[in-house]
């Protein structure tokens, strides 16, 4: 599963950060980023910073995903056979795919 923030929608709120904070951070702009082992992944950020996300978080992701009031986390799930499911989150197809 891999991950990533529209930050031009984002409304700085900290939600995703409260859910996963080993995958998303907020910078001093007041903005959420993606990160990968501690390092934000802001250059460029938006679809270009994609971040891969831990196993054991694959939960709290999807949940940061669906309270996002921006709704500006975009999940990308990859399938048992390699291809890749883009998008919001689909819960029922996330479980059955992570
Ligand atoms: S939950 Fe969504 S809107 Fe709130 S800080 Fe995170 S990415 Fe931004």
């Amino acid at each position: 599963m891999r991950v990533w923030i529209d930050q031009d929608l984002c409304t700085g709120d900290g939600l995703c950060v409260d859910h996963c904070p080993d995958v998303f951070v907020q910078l001093e702009d007041g903005i959420a980023y993606v990160a990968e082992q501690g390092d934000p992944l802001n250059d460029p950020g938006g679809s270009g910073s994609l971040a891969w996300v831990p196993v054991k978080h694959y939960q709290s992701v999807v949940d940061a995903a669906e309270a996002c009031p921006g709704e500006c986390i975009f999940i990308e799930a990859v399938t048992s056979a390699g291809h890749s499911i883009a998008g919001r989150p689909a819960p029922a197809q996330l479980r059955a795919s992570a």
